[in-house]
């Protein structure tokens, strides 16, 4: 028989942990011989792992649960306030930083408008909002976990921001940046990829496999969910779906490439195009003429709906997902865009014809909280990566 060496043991031990503390994340409350039939692992194994878990504050145990007859099962649960996370949206224009508990609620919230985008400039208001946070988190036995942040950028593998054109940023070591000043774990994600592990964790993506999440604010940035995993391809910066050309002679655009998609179907696509209709250029303002029915910016919204939709026929025709979740601001204007969304994918979309129910399109439902939720979660997984 093959000996199993000691660090096996310990990796083996790490892992049924491991299995035993998402038990119990998911399926709360629950009891230890539950837990056992759920995951198959013996009884004394789970009993130690259940012992290590309360040692470490991650779960508590409470009460007396329903039992046919005999001692009554006392009931596990996670202790989502162990400890607290900081999630920071980074936008072009604002800043928003959340509190959360480890289950991703929303403890406290701050947003600051950034009035101008160089890194002293930026980096004072996040240290500002990050430190007000952090002075407003309850007691726990962790403190504060961890800050995850999600920038306008393009984020390599060594979390370094390559490139943030809407900041006019350029190699910008942002974790070490704010790590340094606040000595604590920092992750650092693209703003759509940490939209998409939002909605996955969180959002409207809950439970599914393969999604697609695209964000459209003043560009468009995705996150591609395979298999439940984030996919940043090989040097981290998969996801530049806004630059799929969608009009090979169209407008020049800032990437270099010509008629991309975000040039059409974005919100400064539709602030440009309230401008030579000689609106005004303001989102509020264009949500509100909607509501009243002005025929001027509902022909707007109807346009930037069949954009959108075109430059999703792409998506769907590379991924084949089964949902595609829109979020960010754009998402205000769902009522007006989706029919037209509806009718470029029926009319232009093979795949589609029929198979409607298997291609479903979404809504954000966490507002404009996506990506501050994405970037907690991050955070919250480094964390318990490294304790358990
Ligand atoms: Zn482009």
């Amino acid at each position: 028989m093959k000996r199993i060496r000691t660090g096996d043991q310990y990796l083996v031990k790490q892992i049924n942990k491991s299995i035993v503390f998402e038990t119990i994340k998911e399926k709360a409350p629950i009891s230890r011989a539950q837990i056992s039939k759920e995951t198959s692992l013996n009884k004394a194994t789970v009993s130690t792992m259940v012992s290590e878990l309360l040692e470490d504050s991650f779960i508590y145990e409470i009460g007396e649960g329903q039992s046919s007859g005999g001692r009554k099962p006392i009931l596990l649960y996670f202790n989502n306030h162990a400890g607290y996370s900081i999630g920071i949206d980074l936008g072009v224009n604002y800043l928003l930083g959340i509190l959360t508990d480890l289950k991703g609620n929303i403890v406290e919230e701050m947003r600051v408008d950034l009035l101008e985008t160089e890194l002293s400039y930026v980096t004072d208001q996040l240290f500002t909002v990050i430190q007000t946070l952090i002075d407003k988190a309850p007691e726990s036995p962790y403190g504060i976990i961890g800050i995850g942040i999600g920038v306008p950028g393009l984020v390599n593998q060594k979390t370094i921001i390559t490139f943030a054109p809407n900041l006019k940023w350029k190699h910008i070591d942002l974790k070490e940046i704010v790590g340094e000043k606040f000595q604590l774990p920092v992750q650092i994600e693209n703003e759509a990829n940490a939209g998409a592990l939002g909605e996955r964790v969180y959002g409207s993506g809950i439970g599914i496999a393969n999604q697609i999440y695209v964000s459209i604010g003043v560009g468009i940035g995705t996150g591609i969910i395979i298999n439940n995993d984030l996919y940043k391809g090989s040097t981290g910066v998969s996801g530049e779906m806004g630059h799929f050309t969608i009009d090979m002679n169209g407008k020049k655009c800032s990437c270099g490439n010509r008629g991309c998609w975000e040039l059409y179907a974005s919100e400064r696509a539709l602030l440009e195009a309230a401008e030579q209709m000689n609106l005004k250029t303001d989102l509020s303002f264009l949500l509100n003429e909607a509501k009243m029915g002005n025929p001027k910016v509902l022909q707007l919204l109807t346009t930037l709906g069949e954009n959108i939709g075109y430059g999703l026929i792409n998506i769907i025709n590379t991924f084949n997902p089964s949902v595609i979740i829109i979020g960010n601001r754009i998402s205000m204007f769902q009522g007006w865009m989706t029919n037209p969304i509806e009718h470029v994918l029926k009319d232009r979309l093979s795949i589609y014809q029929g198979q409607e129910d298997q291609i479903e399109i979404r809504y954000s439902n966490l507002n404009h909280y996506s990506t501050a939720l994405g970037a907690t979660s991050f955070s919250i997984a480094h964390f318990f990566n490294k304790k358990i």
